[in-house]
């Protein structure tokens, strides 16, 4: 089944979207180590105790945050790629069509909901 091409050209700038959001709130709390790899930023508070809790947690914070965000940006960056290729909108365990309805919702979804619902 073809994909109708605007359908396929607004998902792409929707995941273009979502790719600018992702980078920008990683530049804001991680540090790039090379091309789509980042590590949570440490923050120096200072050397009390006190200090060196909230220093922990923040990059707790920051390390669950970046691991969400570099799963995003993966899936995101897959899911261009896919456009790039013409394979968009399609499942990747059965090669049937997503639903539209699912690809408005997530961009980035790469199996359809019958697989989705069978990996869980
Ligand atoms: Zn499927």
């Amino acid at each position: 089944m073809k994909m109708d091409a605007k359908f396929i050209e607004d998902r792409k700038v929707a995941l273009e979207k979502r790719r600018d959001k992702i980078l920008k709130e990683l530049k804001a709390d991680a540090v790039q180590v090379a091309e789509n790899d980042y590590d949570a930023k440490f923050v120096d508070y200072g050397d009390k105790d006190d200090e060196n809790a909230a220093e922990v947690a923040t990059f707790e914070k920051n390390l669950s945050l970046e691991k969400t965000l570099e799963v995003s940006l993966f899936n995101v960056n897959r899911a261009l790629k896919k456009v790039e290729e013409g394979k968009y909108g399609l499942c990747e365990k059965c090669d049937g069509p997503i639903q539209p309805k699912r690809l408005e919702a997530f961009p980035s979804a790469t199996s359809c909901m019958k697989c989705k619902k069978k990996s869980l």
